[in-house]
């Protein structure tokens, strides 16, 4: 059977070389493998807006790529988020009967080391907790589970655990999987009557293995199956003293419809989270980013790109990217400040477009760690109200809509509610930092394509 993770890395090996950096970075570079069926690849990525660039932008260069590594692969699809849940819902439904895969060997991604990860405040004890890890496995650290949002250096962690263990410690078998991929290895083991398929399954996830990581732990909420599945699996291989090392975009109490069980599993070793890097941090990313790739850049326009990219490395890196790109297109043999305001239009607007009050209210649940119900609901506690007068505020400022509307938005309140709110936050933001932090946290996360 096909080997899908494989086929897509030396996929992106050949669309490395055909296509601009930038584009790379901010397109291709966030598609993920997650199935193959009759021919057609199934890729996940993180947005629709995302699925309609690549798309647009890159469909005959990926098709072609696949065709050339794989000629069984004559076309794929793409995913966005909601797809690929209904996806695996549905071949979760499904009982056809489709032979199990055989195991995947990894191979890391050899840019993402310790040596390449830049340690900051934001990073220091995530960095730390990691690399004792990869120093001393099956120890203390067991599980190791790490989290923060999107772009902030997760997987690169995971990698360079790999990338070290397998250069320091070839002996060890270790397998990087995403949580995708767990989930549809585990489904396609239940799909199969064979039990040689069973056998295959518990042999790459439970006997044939020494240090198991699950990158993107979030995608298991509302997999009641898989949880089970996982949780049988974690507890294995802690019995027998493996490692096991997971990844996710929020804390396990902050994942829906996670079982408890899990979530006392994953605390039971080293819980690390990673932070938004801090202006200085940033600044060391972009500088270290420049001289890997090359790129004539000065200082004051890696200075702007640090100020104004404030919330995903992913995007700060793409930036980079994207500012020497505009350079390149005139000719220009080093890039100023005027190509740095190009390429930030380009990322205003197009997630200008995008932006909603549902989008606002996402991310206002997310930054607050409230749910949406009571985020619009009726509840008087500080801890509601706080986030929801945040919340307003923010919509009256980035969106064009009519208070009355904002008003239906939150359970139907009056107009002069939401004025209210708008003119304390205002205020609040003037002389309260921790606000003024949230506010501009939260506008930057609203704002991400
Ligand atoms: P996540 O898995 O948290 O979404 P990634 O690990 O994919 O994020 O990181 C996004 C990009 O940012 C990658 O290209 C990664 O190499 C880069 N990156 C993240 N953190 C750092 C860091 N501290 N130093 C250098 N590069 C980083
Ligand atoms: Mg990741």
């Amino acid at each position: 059977m096909l080997n899908i993770e494989d086929i897509w890395a030396k996929a992106c090996n050949i669309l490395q070389r055909e296509v601009t950096a930038v584009s790379y970075d901010l397109w291709i570079r966030s598609l993920a493998p997650i199935d193959y069926s009759e021919g057609v690849m199934y890729l996940s990525t993180s947005s629709e807006s995302a699925k309609a660039r690549v798309l647009k932008l890159h469909y005959g260069q990926i098709k072609e790529a696949l065709n050339e590594i794989e000629p069984q692969i004559i076309d794929f699809k793409v995913l966005d988020p909601l797809e690929r849940d209904n996806y695996f819902k549905k071949l979760e439904e499904q009982s056809l009967e489709k032979p199990a895969e055989t195991n995947p060997i990894f191979n890391f991604n050899n840019k993402y080391t310790f040596d390449n990860f830049v340690v900051g405040n934001s990073n220091k004890y995530v960095y730390a907790a990691a690399r004792g890890v990869a120093e001393h496995p099956f120890d203390k650290i067991n599980p190791l589970f790490i989290y923060g949002g999107v772009g902030l250096g997760k997987t690169h962690l995971l990698h360079a655990i790999g990338n070290y263990l397998k250069q320091n410690r070839p002996e060890l078998k270790v397998l990087y999987v995403t949580c995708e991929k767990f989930t549809h290895d585990y489904i396609e083991s239940l799909k199969s009557s064979k039990s040689q398929a069973n056998a295959e399954y518990r042999d790459k996830y439970r006997n044939n293995i020494d240090v198991l990581m699950i990158d993107d732990i979030q995608f298991i909420s509302n997999k009641a199956g898989t949880q089970e599945e996982f949780f049988h699996t974690f507890n294995d291989l802690y019995q027998k003293g493996k490692q096991i090392i997971i990844a996710s975009d929020r804390n396990p109490k902050e994942i829906s419809n996670l079982e408890e069980r899990l979530k006392s599993r994953f605390s039971m070793g080293i819980m690390q989270d990673i932070q938004v890097p801090d202006y200085e941090t940033r600044l060391a990313i972009l500088q270290k980013k420049a001289q890997q790739e090359r790129y004539s850049v000065s200082d004051e326009v890696i200075s702007l790109i640090a100020e104004k990219c404030d919330t995903n490395i992913r995007e700060l890196e793409g930036m980079l990217g994207k500012v020497c790109f505009y350079a390149s297109l005139l000719g220009k043999p080093t890039a100023t400040l005027e190509d740095v305001n190009e390429a930030l239009k380009d990322i205003i607007n197009t997630s200008k477009q995008n932006l909603t009050a549902d989008r606002i209210i996402d991310c206002v649940c997310k930054y607050f760690s409230v749910t949406k119900d009571d985020l619009v609901g009726k509840k008087k506690n500080k801890e509601i109200v706080e986030p929801r007068q945040i919340c307003m505020y923010l919509i009256c400022e980035m969106l064009d809509l009519p208070l009355v509307s904002i008003g239906e938005i939150f359970g139907g309140r009056d107009h002069t509610t939401v004025i209210h709110a708008r003119e304390k936050v205002s205020d609040l933001i003037k002389e309260n930092n921790r606000i003024k932090i949230a506010v501009s946290d939260i506008k930057s996360m609203a704002n991400r394509v």
